[in-house]
């Protein structure tokens, strides 16, 4: 068997910022990353693929909310089931046609992460999702559904959107199927879009709630309870750079745990975008995993090849 490697591909390998996202858009960007995602697989890699989710739930969203006088809308956890299989299909046919030749089999798995309610962010939700609304829709959301809804915009006709928590993931619900899989030379796509959250209820079942997980962070649980050596984190930069923005901008090559932890607290890293992926990444080798990588999708081959992308190990 290769070395196992969790790449965590970010939202850029399905949907451009300057993209509306239709499907045909959607299949040639996937299409890209599959492309670099094959090569590592031709290089002996064995594989487990995540990704984010944020533009396609945000866009059934919407449909949910303008069709909610013809059929009933779905719970956001449910929409989070939804985006797996779509982005999930789109991967899975690419890699399939590119891969098939090699005799691997590629399957997605809807992934439940299971998290607490106990979770601070269960108090406090701050991450926004779906539309934008008027304050009256907003209020009648609030008040019909039990929503927590935010101001987001200082101005304009539709300056509320609705917050769900993004609590910590504490397990992957079905990480013995995708370890046995990637064991017997599977490719698996799981827990997209950080995951479908599900908690303990009091009878100690799952349930699902409506949250939104970290995918990176996810995809740090999900490398170590697969057990994979490395997790490759693909965004759309090449390195997590010092001093981000400032002109003393600068690409860092390598972080010790401890580097990382000054860094982080220096404040060097995006709140939203390069920071949870930078605590993700130390995460992970401090629970075990061998190396963490962040980089951009092109650099990818390069970057596990040890010739580029910021590298984080325990020491
Ligand atoms: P993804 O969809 O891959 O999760 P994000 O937008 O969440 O992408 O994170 C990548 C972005 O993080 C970069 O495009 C960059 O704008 C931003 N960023 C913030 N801080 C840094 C940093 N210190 N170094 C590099 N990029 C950073
Ligand atoms: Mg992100």
């Amino acid at each position: 068997m290769g070395k196992r490697v969790l790449v965590a591909l970010g939202g850029n390998a399905i949907k451009q910022p300057d993209e509306k996202g239709t499907f045909e858009e959607q299949m040639k960007n996937v299409e890209t990353a599959c492309v670099q995602i094959a090569q590592l697989v031709r290089r002996g890699y064995d594989l487990v693929i995540t990704h984010g989710n944020g533009p396609q739930v945000g866009n059934l969203s919407i449909q949910q909310e303008a069709a909610v006088d013809q059929v009933p809308s779905q719970p956001l956890v449910v929409l989070g089931a939804m985006t797996q299989g779509q982005i999930g299909y789109m991967m899975q046919q690419h890699l399939h046609n590119i891969l098939d030749g090699d005799g691997k089999q590629v399957v997605t798995v809807v992934t439940q992460v299971l998290v607490s309610k106990d979770d601070p962010d269960f108090k406090d939700p701050t991450k926004p999702v779906g539309p934008f609304y008027t304050d009256e829709v907003a209020h009648k959301l609030a008040v019909e559904r039990g929503w927590v809804v935010k101001k987001v915009r200082p101005t304009g006709d539709r300056t509320w959107r609705r917050v769900v928590p993004s609590p910590a993931p504490l397990g992957i619900a079905e990480a013995k199927a995708i370890r046995r899989m990637v064991e017997d030379g599977m490719i698996v796509i799981a827990s997209g879009g950080g995951g479908i959250p599900v908690f303990r209820n009091a009878r100690g079942k799952l349930e699902g709630v409506d949250a939104v997980i970290d995918k990176d962070r996810a995809g740090a649980k999900l490398a170590e309870e697969v057990g994979t050596e490395i997790l490759l984190i693909l965004t759309d930069v090449e390195h997590a750079m010092m001093d981000y923005g400032k002109p003393t901008q600068a690409p860092i090559r390598h972080l010790t745990v401890a580097e990382a932890k000054k860094r982080l607290s220096e404040g060097h890293f995006g709140a939203g975008s390069m920071g949870p992926k930078v605590e993700a990444a130390l995460g992970f080798v401090e629970r075990g995993g061998e190396r963490a990588i962040i980089t951009s999708l092109a650099k990818a081959v390069d970057a596990v090849e040890g010739k580029t992308g910021t590298h984080i190990s325990l020491r």
